[in-house]
């Protein structure tokens, strides 16, 4: 499974961020899936709208590539207000959150993604930000210091992220709206690539699409990469034109797997089964048989793998299923349930 290709690590390159940013919904009408979330943040911002306020603030929490960026953008386009975007890890100075703050204008949005990776001391200063829109900035050193209180006009705070396990409960407080994006449906992301290939200019078959749907992991930012690739695969092999054929073809060539399960997925299934009899066994323990972090584990890639039935979560830790021991092709212990009991 190794020498896979690792969708999941194909966006960090310009290249990729433009054309993340080329397919990005602007408005919430081009924002398919993840109704309820949607529906109630309409509310609020229209609500917002007529008051002529800024919004609540907002935490948009879920998994890699659902659409936290996305949405933070679209909520900045339908107050018209601007929008600035940093991240926990960049800010690693109270006076560089200071310089952002101070420059948002009337209502604006401010979007921190990775929000669970800010220092304690720039996330202790921005909790007067948040909830008086004031903060004290220190100014001279030594004896002659003193600190000054500068209001900030109103704004949003749109903080996303991956790992909400790991926010601290003051900070997960002042968040007024509070939102969980789950994966995508097949439908929803066959419409998603589908209209990716229009912008693009693809001439993409609906079966086509669905195939590419259901190996995109549930995941939006999957599926679009995968329509990219695909793209490259129906240009030199065929005549450009994306229909179900080349398409599996082209994701065979890349050993993208029946189910979208990536190599991490596939570890941790294979790890539970060839080393601990496929469980239960507890989270820290497969961590550490991973070398990866338990938080990481538990929010990021479980909750897919459970969702589509691969793994248990059981009061003695985590099992893997009848699922798993056919998709890896492995050899169920004796007295284990089949697929069809
Ligand atoms: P996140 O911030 O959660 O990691 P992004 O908002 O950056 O995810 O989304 C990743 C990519 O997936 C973007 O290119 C975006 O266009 C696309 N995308 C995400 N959600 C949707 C959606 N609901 N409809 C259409 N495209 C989407």
């Amino acid at each position: 499974m190794d020498e896979s290709f690792d969708i999941r690590n194909q966006t960090s390159g310009t290249t990729d961020r433009e054309y993340e940013n080329a397919l990005r919904p602007l408005a919430f009408t081009d924002f398919g899936g993840q109704e309820k979330a949607v529906e109630n943040l309409q509310i609020f911002v229209s609500a917002a709208k007529m008051r002529r306020e800024a919004l609540d603030h907002v935490l948009l929490h879920g998994p890699p590539g659902l659409g936290k960026t996305t949405l933070a953008n679209i909520i900045a386009n339908e107050l018209q207000v601007g929008f600035k975007v940093t991240s926990g890890p960049v800010l690693d100075k109270p006076g560089d959150l200071a310089g952002l703050l101070t420059s948002l204008e009337r209502n604006d949005v401010l979007f921190i993604d990775e929000i669970h990776r800010l220092s304690p001391i720039v996330e202790e200063y921005l909790y007067s930000a948040m909830e008086d829109y004031r903060i004290d900035i220190l100014i001279d050193k030594g004896p002659s210091a003193r600190s000054i209180q500068i209001d900030l006009a109103p704004f949003t705070l749109v903080g996303a992220t991956t790992r909400s396990g790991l926010l601290t409960s003051p900070l997960r407080a002042r968040f007024g709206i509070n939102l969980h994006l789950e994966y995508y449906d097949i439908r929803t992301l066959a419409a998603i690539v589908l209209r990716s290939a229009d912008i693009l200019r693809i001439l993409c078959k609906d079966s086509a699409a669905h195939e590419i749907a259901s190996r995109s992991r549930g995941t939006p930012r999957i599926a679009n990469s995968l329509l990219r690739r695909v793209r490259d695969f129906a240009q030199v092999k065929g005549d450009g034109r994306i229909d179900k054929d080349i398409t599996c073809y082209a994701l065979e060539a890349l050993n993208i797997d029946r189910y979208g399960l990536d190599r991490i997925d596939n570890r941790l299934l294979t790890t539970i089964i060839d080393k601990f009899s496929g469980g239960p066994v507890g989270l820290t323990t497969i961590a550490t048989a991973l070398g990866e972090d338990p938080g990481t584990l538990e929010e990021v890639y479980e909750p897919f793998l459970i969702k589509e039935g691969f793994l248990k979560r059981t009061p003695r830790g985590r099992e893997v299923t009848a699922l798993a021991y056919s998709h890896l092709q492995r050899q169920r212990p004796v007295g284990f349930p089949s697929l069809f009991d």
